[in-house]
């Protein structure tokens, strides 16, 4: 997507740690370790369809493996080649660092664009790709751990969970071998859209730190933000959704593959995702305007500019049009390395990928926690705690009828209090906490530090730092 005078996106990740490593005192060497691709390999493949044989392109790349297994997506896209591959890893790397899940980094791709294919023929796609990924280990429980990505969804992870399961019948861990399944196939509560509710976490941490919204120029809490998201698949309609019906920001414009709807007065994304889904365009719907050239509204008046579809969509072309005070990655690489600078200079604040659209591996991790634990989180805990709530309660109710307070407690107050955490509950609170942690973090160097003047830098120090402490450790 990049524009032609402008790196590809391996450079431009490269590049924009390079800015941040120039700032550290890393030991010799360690430096160019850190930052190369470890291995990518290549595989094609045929399956038979609709009567003849189809050749297939996939990739799965380890960026790092300072931390095994290594975690990351696998995407089904006709633009996905080696080099997005290799960026996308090294993203992972930083990510996962950034919020202490204990993996590596890694990426996998599928060069199709799945909406040429129905489901069964799907299935035998990715059966067969995840075949030649197993057989070399690249998908392991122990060693390389993927999850859905761009036009993958948990479908694709229930298929890949059963390939590993038929190919290694007595691995008692095997469902750990891929994160994002559905709930009946060994998945977690809450990660289908723990990415979108991790955008949203990060925008909250985001607008608590008044020294960070004062940077940015903005005031006030998320209420009444306007908000620009850039594709409506997973991350971004869970992100609207959630930041529009618990936030109360409007949702001004949403854009897609084939244009852009805009409503000053706040789109409904429940109704523009369904008409999605129905008709399989933005074009029709009724209670909005219709932008046809969809990447102009990247450059409309907002408070909160959201890409959530792909990389490169921010680049030298339309940087400098850009309005938004506050940009959030929720896609991996949006903003190019020449439109960071161009941004930066203008005193657009922007919230990195590695650390907005973290929800996802952070819930994935949980997923792999349970499935190796083989139990169900809070399932231990959670009529104990029930109870122990009840004891108080009671307490407090026969405290007072015995001294005659006319202590009552509300109906509502009792209902949440008894209620102990399920697994949901338990997957937020870890995701919010992570979340909380990581902008601490990140924010702190950002503000201490006079040489660093955004939180991308920021967010690459502490990453950085991270894996440099586990190279050293293990004595490398
Ligand atoms: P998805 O396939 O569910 O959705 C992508 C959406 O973007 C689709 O609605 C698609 O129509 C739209 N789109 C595609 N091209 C577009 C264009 N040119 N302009 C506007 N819209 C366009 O993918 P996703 O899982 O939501 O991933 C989106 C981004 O978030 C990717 O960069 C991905 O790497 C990143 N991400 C995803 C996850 C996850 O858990 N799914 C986690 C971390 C990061």
């Amino acid at each position: 997507m990049n524009p032609a005078n402008e790196p590809s996106f391996r450079d431009s990740v490269d590049l924009m740690f390079n800015r941040a490593v120039a700032l550290m005192d890393l030991p010799p060497g360690l430096e160019e370790k850190i930052r190369v691709c470890n291995a990518t390999y290549t595989v094609r493949f045929g399956v038979r369809l609709r009567g003849r044989i189809h050749t297939f392109t996939g990739y799965r790349s380890v960026h790092s493996e300072h931390m095994e297994p290594v975690k990351g997506g696998i995407r089904y896209s006709t633009a996905v080649n080696q080099n997005e591959v290799e960026a996308l890893a090294a993203l992972m790397t930083y990510k996962c660092a950034l919020v202490d899940a204990p993996f590596g980094g890694s990426k996998g791709g599928l060069c199709i664009d799945p909406r040429d294919y129905d489901e069964h023929e799907l299935e035998l796609i990715t059966r067969r790709f995840a075949y030649e990924l197993i057989k070399r280990d690249m998908i392991n429980p122990a060693q390389n751990v993927p999850a859905p990505d761009m036009g993958t969804s948990e479908r694709e992870m229930a298929w890949i969970a059963d390939q590993y399961k038929r190919m290694n019948t007595t691995d008692i861990n095997g469902v750990a071998c891929v994160t994002g399944k559905p709930i009946n196939a060994g998945g977690i509560q809450g990660r289908t859209e723990a990415t979108g509710r991790g955008v949203q976490y990060a925008l909250r941490a985001f607008f608590r730190d008044t020294q960070g919204l004062e940077k940015a120029g903005l005031k006030g809490g998320l209420e009444g933000k306007r908000v620009i998201i850039q594709g409506l698949g997973n991350v971004g309609y869970h992100a609207a959704k959630f930041l529009s019906e618990e936030d109360g920001c409007k949702i001004t414009s949403i854009i897609e593959r084939d244009g852009a709807l805009h409503s000053a007065d706040g789109l409904n994304v429940e109704a523009v995702h369904s008409w999605i889904g129905k008709h399989g365009t933005v074009k029709g719907y009724a209670d909005a305007a219709f932008e046809a050239d969809g990447a102009k509204m990247l450059e409309a008046e907002c408070d909160i500019l959201i890409p959530a579809a792909l990389e490169g969509v921010i680049n030298l072309s339309n940087a400098e049009r850009v309005q938004a005070p506050l940009i959030i990655e929720a896609a991996n690489g949006p903003v190019t390395a020449g439109a960071d600078e161009v941004l930066r200079k203008k005193g657009t604040v922007i919230v990195p990928d590695m650390y907005a659209n973290a929800g996802g591996v952070t819930v994935s991790y949980f997923e792999w926690v349970k499935n190796l634990s083989h139990i169900r989180f809070g399932r231990m805990q959670r009529r104990a705690e029930e109870a122990r709530h009840q004891l108080v309660v009671d307490e407090l109710e026969r405290l007072s009828a015995d001294k005659g307070l006319g202590w009552t407690l509300s109906p509502n107050f009792k209902e949440k209090y008894l209620r102990g955490a399920g697994e949901l509950e338990l997957v937020r609170s870890g995701l919010d906490d992570t979340m909380s942690t990581a902008y601490e973090a990140m924010s702190h160097v950002w503000h201490s530090r006079d040489d660093v003047d955004d939180l991308r830098t920021a967010a690459y120090l502490v990453s950085i730092g991270k894996v440099a402490e586990s190279y050293r450790a293990k004595g490398l």
